[in-house]
């Protein structure tokens, strides 16, 4: 497995115009203009971060896993990734990674999912599926776009490690990731991020220990 291929970027956080902390297991969601720079920062390491982009105009464009990993001819996302849309953009350029891979497989993880993969008592356990139709029912960005829970598409798991078996299976693997590694994105477009810092305790995406991360953004 090769994620030793790392690009840092010049940014000073100090800069930044938005530099949030997103608690473990919150959604959060953010409007980012064409030009500016998106950076997510796995603070403690290991930490699954599932996140939806939308055209910030027209939700009904967002991103397309398929589209980006058809284009790309690759599964994994690291810097030099272009996230497409389904209408065939691209949304969003990678233009720094300290990670170094990222999944486009492995979805977000839900109650429906919880329990077919673990136990039926797993149900009630907060997931990311929680995250995303609580914030697509009442965030105002949201909200103004008028979306809803028909608008989920398949995620992006940012410092998740899902590989790929020679015979076509995923696992849920050990991260990759590690304390204050980050992906850094420059918007192509007006789009909207959702966000979901991943609550799962039943498979190691999160080291067994959701954490929290950083979100900043610049010009
Ligand atoms: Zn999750």
């Amino acid at each position: 497995m090769n994620t030793s291929t790392q690009f840092a970027s010049p940014l000073d956080p100090s800069q930044a115009l938005i530099n949030e902390i997103c608690p473990a297991g919150e959604p959060w969601v953010k409007a980012i203009k064409r030009g500016q720079t998106f950076r997510i920062v796995d603070l403690e390491g290991n930490q699954a971060v599932d996140t939806l982009f939308y055209n910030a105009h027209d939700a009904l464009e967002r991103y397309s896993a398929t589209d980006t990993i058809s284009r790309q001819k690759k599964l994994y996302l690291t810097a030099g990734s272009e996230l497409y849309s389904n209408f065939g953009n691209v949304m969003l350029t990678i233009t720094a990674d300290t990670c170094g891979r990222h999944d486009t497989l492995g979805g977000a993880c839900a109650a429906e999912s919880n329990t077919v993969r673990y136990a039926l008592e797993k149900f009630p356990m907060h997931s990311c599926r929680d995250n995303f139709l609580h914030a697509l029912a009442h965030d105002p960005l949201c909200q103004q776009l008028g979306m809803s829970k028909r608008d989920l598409p398949s995620n992006i798991n940012f410092f998740m490690n899902v590989p790929v078996t020679e015979s076509g299976g995923l696992e849920f693997a050990d991260g990759v990731s590690a304390p204050g590694k980050y992906v850094e994105m420059r918007a192509e477009m007006d789009v909207v991020v959702l966000i979901s810092n991943c609550p799962q305790l039943n498979n190691p995406c999160n080291a067994y220990n959701p954490t929290p991360i950083r979100l900043l953004i610049w010009d």
